[in-house]
């Protein structure tokens, strides 16, 4: 039973990976499924939770290096009247402005962006926001690695303190 169910976990981890590989969303949705099963799979060995924990960190870490180019802040678009008093603007919504915001020291600030570019800005900022996810994941991952070793570390004790038997606890 546990090695079907160790299989069925190695079966799990491929398939995720290989069907989630190829758009960013989905494979950072499978990583979260991953530090899930890694997290509450206490039928694996410390030892396998680790070495697969190892691999999602390095695999994230990949992920947060290919990252070329990002902003922060978000794309907005707002409409504002302007001062000419006979502009159709004041009947209607008002002129589009497309813009960028982001905060600095606690700041928000705001830069007016042509219309060309707004994909563009679009593209950096959503880059911004998933670099910060993985690292988020990363440290996530970096807690429960914690655990993992103290428990690998309480295992290891437990088994060499087997080897004599004045060192046994009775
Ligand atoms: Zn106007």
């Amino acid at each position: 039973m546990y090695g079907l169910l160790k299989n069925f976990y190695h079966f799990l981890f491929k398939f995720v990976h290989l069907k989630f590989s190829y758009t960013r969303k989905l494979s950072s949705l499978a990583l979260d499924i991953l530090t899930a099963i890694i997290y509450y799979n206490v039928k694996m060995s410390t030892l396998d939770r680790i070495k697969e924990l190892e691999k999602q960190q390095s695999q994230i870490l990949k992920q947060i290096l290919a990252v070329r180019s990002m902003l922060p802040g978000a794309y907005r678009e707002v409409y504002c009247k302007c001062g000419k008093p006979n502009c159709w603007c004041h009947k209607k919504g008002g002129h589009l402005f497309r813009r960028i915001t982001w905060s600095e020291n606690g700041r928000s600030k705001t830069k007016a962006i042509p219309e060309e570019d707004v994909s563009w800005i679009k593209e950096l900022t959503e880059n911004y926001k998933e670099f910060q996810k993985k690292r988020r994941q990363i440290k996530e991952l970096e807690g429960i690695l914690k655990e993992l070793l103290g428990e690998h570390a309480k295992a290891v004790i437990k088994k060499s303190s087997r080897l004599r038997d004045y060192l046994c606890q009775k």
